[in-house]
């Protein structure tokens, strides 16, 4: 018999605390997964805090949105289907797999139209459900469970969100022109995922941008064709300079006063910028760039099941990069979530229950 366990977020904004949990058995078209591999996501930051940052408009609780404490949060999550419930078709006992962790209301429009990230009312693995910082997960449908068999659960997880994050956002970015540019702002999980998923949809021209030159580094080897530092004064100027003019498309991980306005004041006319980061705070544009600039700026939040499912394939086929990984047993969480707090973390930290 398994032990059952969780590392939870008891009190917002402190350390996790380990809790015994009791197995709840599957019933319809459930699945009970043994979780081998859980991606630690910089929006878990945020998660465990219990607020995003609305900038002049305060703050946006978890508990506002729905979630109750304690809370086993980790969003990006791959396992082995150890039981299912009696209707559930597709899966197998003894199945790797990973999880969907995006789930809607099952009752909208997007919903229907498997567009979960659209939902107005989301019912997510790792805020308002249970989720992957614990020794298992109980999907509430094999819908949201997908097939990894002969594929390394660490170096896959990770697509749950950051890969799936970033190719929802290019793909509303659209394709570029020969000549043009794409710049990735911030070079974490997402950041390193964007730049090899955008390879392989064939984006040839491809700027990273960062404060470290560590993550720089590690760009270049995900496929970035140039880097900037934007610690420098100098940064837009620089970034114009390099794209040659023609930065045409912006994805931001970030998600700062900061990187938007870098992003708003480099982008060349009609420009796309698409933000998925949630560092938060106020963005403040001039007005007439809108127009002027025949600009867009858009927001774009995780992504979609069959999206999750077009990723794996994809990875499955070769034509994805890993980014850097490095797995460490759960129970040292707190430590994990304190390098990637200071900026610490190269890739992604894989925690291994
Ligand atoms: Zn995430
Ligand atoms: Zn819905």
């Amino acid at each position: 018999m398994d032990d059952f366990f969780s590392y939870d977020v008891v009190n917002w904004g402190k350390p996790f605390e380990r809790n015994q949990q009791v197995k709840k058995d599957p019933v319809g078209n459930e699945v009970l997964i043994k979780i081998t591999a859980s991606g630690l996501c910089h929006s878990d930051i945020h998660i465990r805090k219990g607020f995003f940052d609305l900038g002049e408009k305060g703050i946006h609780t978890l508990e506002q949105r729905g979630a109750k404490l304690p809370v086993t949060i980790g969003h990006e999550i791959a396992g082995e289907v150890i039981e299912i419930g009696s209707t559930v078709k597709n899966l197998s006992i003894g199945q790797s797999v990973i999880v969907f962790p995006w789930i809607g209301c099952g009752g909208c429009l997007a919903c229907d139209e498997d567009r979960e990230s659209d939902c107005t009312n989301m019912n997510i693995i790792g805020i308002n459900q249970n989720g992957g910082f614990a020794s298992h997960v109980l999907v509430q449908d094999e819908k949201f469970v997908f097939d990894i068999t002969g594929l390394d659960p660490a170096k896959v997880a990770p697509y749950a969100c950051s890969g799936l994050t970033v190719y929802n956002a290019l793909t509303k970015l659209g394709e570029l022109r020969d000549g043009e540019w794409l710049a990735v702002l911030g070079t974490g999980g997402l950041g390193l995922n964007a730049i090899s998923i955008a390879k392989a949809l064939g984006y040839k021209n491809i700027i990273a941008i960062d404060i470290d030159d560590t993550k720089l580094a590690a760009a270049v080897e995900m496929g970035a064709d140039q880097t900037l530092n934007s610690k420098s004064k100098t940064a837009s100027n620089d970034l114009i300079a390099l794209c040659e003019g023609r930065l045409f498309g912006v994805i931001d991980t970030f998600g700062s006063q900061e990187t938007a306005n870098l992003a708003v004041s480099t982008l060349t006319k009609t420009g796309r910028y698409v933000t998925v980061g949630l560092y938060g705070g106020d963005f403040i544009m001039p007005q007439v760039w809108l127009p002027q600039k025949a600009m867009t700026v858009r927001g774009s939040h995780v992504g979609n099941s069959p999206q999750l499912k077009i990723l794996i394939e994809m990875y499955r086929d070769g034509k994805l990069k890993d980014i850097p990984i490095e797995k460490r047993p759960l129970s040292e969480i707190n430590n994990a979530m304190n390098d990637l707090e200071n900026g610490r973390v190269t890739g992604r930290i894989i925690l291994c229950p």
